[in-house]
């Protein structure tokens, strides 16, 4: 007989993410031969580019199959800096870099190095399911600040500085924001930063995975970079997940302060240790090699949004702004709320419309409860455009069948 196994404080603290729900759920269910369209996945739905593969498969040839330092290798943290300055004009040295497997570590082992019981990460909602669930797990309190359509899903100054406390440890911003889109302009972030220079207890996470996932000329900048007063207590974190379609090769890095660099070091010498060294070598050819692919795969995912708000906007009860990043639209459900399905069910939440509307017209998306906004739900259009035509007409069908 198998014993009763006590579970922690910690891990009964969180949910199971949301996001890796939807998406597995999606495809348990194409497996069982249903014809589900699923835009829950966050994820680019084009290939890693081939110099990319090729510098990966050199490294199999070579050798290069061992263990490398736990938290990256030298000559990824040169080009990681190299990216820094090219990008953002930051100035980082290597041992100022973290390189983990994915961006959930990077910012697991920021906040597993820092976070002591009761301390309060601000986190803006509608967030990223996984930025609470860590904290949490960390010992955190996580502290929301809602930042709905009437702030075009941003945190303001006013809104952040009454979330301030003297428990307060992290601000984590998110720009171009998952699930939303929405990202920060300069001057935006200038305001945040003028409130945080007031602060110095508070250290700033920004996940900027989503940087080169910008339409309509948007001029992106992260926080450091728009105000150096704050790169001392700024951990910038990125990756190869977005921007060069390498989501399963599970790399995520970030530049910030020696001293805390260093501690995460610690961490992931202890847990972890190395990211795979062939995912590295592809990360070296995707940070140094062309980046030409980029406007190109661009152009597509700003026409995709383009068409997916507009034709959300043509179902009746949902509303969809338009934003300026990442992947992913952030409609509202409220005008539905309230209804009847064709199952019978009421539409209480937007739990129910996402579970409904996978049931009566098998589209998957995420339900705004998960991102702690509601009522709404997330969209990926990081898929085809022959699957996205296909799943506006159900979604459109199934506003339409709401009595
Ligand atoms: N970032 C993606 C998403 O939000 C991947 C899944 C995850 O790790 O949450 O869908």
């Amino acid at each position: 007989m198998a014993s009763h196994l006590t579970l922690s404080d910690a891990v009964n603290r969180v949910e199971p993410s949301a996001t890796i729900a939807v998406t597995t759920k999606a495809a348990e269910l194409r497996r069982a031969g249903e014809d589900v369209i699923g835009l829950g996945a966050g994820e680019p739905d084009f290939d890693t580019p081939q110099h990319i593969k090729d510098a990966a498969i050199q490294a199999i040839h070579d050798g290069k199959t061992k263990y490398t330092p736990a938290d990256g290798l030298p000559e990824l943290k040169e080009a990681i800096c190299a990216k820094f300055k090219r990008d953002n004009d930051l100035t980082y040295t290597p041992d100022q870099i973290h390189v983990a497997p994915g961006g959930k570590p990077v910012i697991y082992n920021a906040f597993v190095a820092t976070l002591n019981d009761g301390d309060e990460v601000i986190i803006p909602a509608p967030y990223w399911v996984s930025y609470p669930a860590m904290a949490a797990l960390c010992g955190g309190v996580p502290v929301f600040v809602s930042c709905g359509p009437n702030a075009q899903y941003k945190l303001t100054p006013e809104a952040l500085e009454a979330a301030i406390s003297p428990k307060t440890k992290w601000l984590v911003l998110n720009s171009p924001s998952n699930p939303t889109g929405a990202a920060y302009t300069k001057a935006e972030l200038q305001a945040l930063a003028d409130v945080l220079l007031r602060y110095p207890q508070v250290w700033i996470l920004t996940d900027d995975m989503y940087e080169h996932l910008v339409y309509d000329g948007f001029e992106y900048v992260t926080i450091a970079q728009v105000e150096p007063g704050l790169y001392d207590r700024t951990l910038t974190m990125n990756g190869v997940s977005k921007a060069y379609a390498m989501t399963g090769w599970r790399i995520g890095y970030a530049g910030g302060p020696a001293s805390l660099i260093k501690v995460m070091r610690k961490v992931i010498s202890q847990t972890t240790s190395n990211p795979s060294s062939i995912s590295q070598y592809a990360a070296i050819a995707a940070l140094n090699g062309p980046h030409d692919f980029l406007p190109e795969r661009n152009a597509v995912f700003k026409q995709r949004r383009d068409f997916v708000v507009a034709e959300l906007n043509q179902a009746e009860g949902l509303s969809c702004s338009t934003p300026e990043g990442a992947f992913y639209v952030y409609p509202s459900c409220a005008g539905a709320i309230g209804k009847t399905a064709l199952s019978g069910k009421v539409i209480e939440t937007d739990s129910d419309f996402a579970a409904e509307l996978l049931q009566q017209e098998k589209v998957a998306v995420v339900m705004g409860e998960a991102f702690g906004l509601s009522p709404a739900f997330r969209i990926s259009y990081a898929t085809s455009t022959e699957a996205l035509t296909k799943a506006m007409v159900r979604i459109q069908d199934f506003c339409k069948s709401l009595r």
